[in-house]
């Protein structure tokens, strides 16, 4: 009996994989991406494979616009019922953003859904695109149902992902959650940490249509101005306050009374923190504390990427302040460590 053959779709963003240099050695879109099996023939073996271009862009340039339109169209592949997974090919600089905010846009996914890209272009030599293709190609079709990140042999839940590094090869890490898979001879799946079925929220009625500016996201240097940021606020529905270690920073009194206003009137602020492993805990310092004393929750262990995403994703759907709150420190898609 032959096995029946399986389907993948191919959804393509663009990035360094689909370019190729000009003259002086910068890299440019080039449809390289739309005559995939020209680069990477031998992926006709392992699955029937359909490619859609959808954008053809360095991704520095991704607007929350595309994350909706891939979204709707991963929406709609899924209702096809053709697919067994789907692959995203998309540039390196801020494939974790659209990986997190398609986590959270969908939570209620049915197929594996993998992101991956190059740091390399497919049309040089010493690629490493190639490899990147072919392993996404497999954990679409082998992996557990989740927006996942598959670079360099390792499948990253794709919000727990981060870009790690400019020139190697090991693009993206994921300080503070294990990978889900590692391709070496043989695949090896970490099936008992996939994020579970049963755990999805239901209470999207369907994608949003748009999603709102995303929140200031601030990082502290010591000695920063004060002014500069009640400035800024007067102007956000939200802001991500990137913090010291567990969550610390000075908040002198204009500055509390400030943020004491804007989230009085509705405006929302977070704390995260500058160091990217481990986990914001506002009650560990003095200066932790007073930022809590205001309301002000922190983002546990959650990446950048998966902060702001989320955050603007809760916001579409039009959830109250105090929803939001508490569904910041609670896990949908898997993306933070709850306390317990
Ligand atoms: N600038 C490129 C992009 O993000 C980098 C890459 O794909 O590796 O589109």
């Amino acid at each position: 009996m032959t096995e029946k053959k399986r389907n993948v779709l191919v959804l393509s963003m663009g990035g360094t994989m689909g370019m190729r240099p000009l003259e002086g050695g910068t890299l440019a879109p080039d449809a390289v991406l739309a005559d995939l099996f020209h680069w990477v023939p031998e992926l006709r073996n392992l699955a029937g494979v359909n490619v859609e271009v959808l954008q053809d862009i360095d991704s520095s340039q991704m607007l929350p616009e595309h994350w909706v339109q891939l979204a709707r169209r991963v929406e709609e592949a899924q209702n096809e019922h053709l697919w067994d997974g789907i692959v995203v090919l998309h540039g390196t600089d801020t494939m974790a953003y659209t990986a997190s905010a398609l986590s959270f846009l969908l939570p209620a996914l049915t197929l594996p859904v993998v992101f991956t890209g190059g740091q390399r272009p497919l049309a040089v030599t010493r690629t490493d695109a190639r490899g990147n293709l072919i392993g996404a190609v497999e954990s679409a079709l082998d992996g557990p149902v989740e927006v996942m990140i598959y670079f360099n042999n390792y499948a990253l839940r794709g919000n727990r992902a981060t870009k790690v590094a400019i020139s190697d090869f090991e693009g993206f890490g994921s300080p503070n959650f294990p990978p889900l898979g590692h391709a070496g001879i043989d695949w090896d799946w970490n099936r008992d940490i996939a994020w579970p079925i049963a755990r999805r929220p239901s209470i999207w009625q369907g994608l949003p249509e748009s999603l709102p500016t995303p929140p200031l996201v601030l990082p502290w240097v010591p000695g920063l101005e004060v002014h500069n940021l009640i400035q800024a606020l007067s102007k956000q529905w939200s802001i991500i306050l990137e913090a010291f270690g567990t969550g610390n920073m000075p908040i002198p009194g204009e500055l509390r009374d400030c943020l004491k206003e804007f989230i009085e009137s509705g405006g929302l602020v977070f704390i995260k923190s500058q160091v990217n492993r481990g986990s914001v805990a506002l009650g560990a310092y003095a200066p932790g504390m007073a930022i809590r004393e205001l309301g002000i929750r922190g983002g546990r262990d959650m990446t950048r990427e998966a902060m702001v995403t989320k955050l603007m994703v809760l916001k579409a759907l039009g959830l109250t302040n105090d929803k939001i709150r508490s569904m910041m420190v609670r896990s949908l898609a898997g993306e933070l460590t709850e306390a317990h």
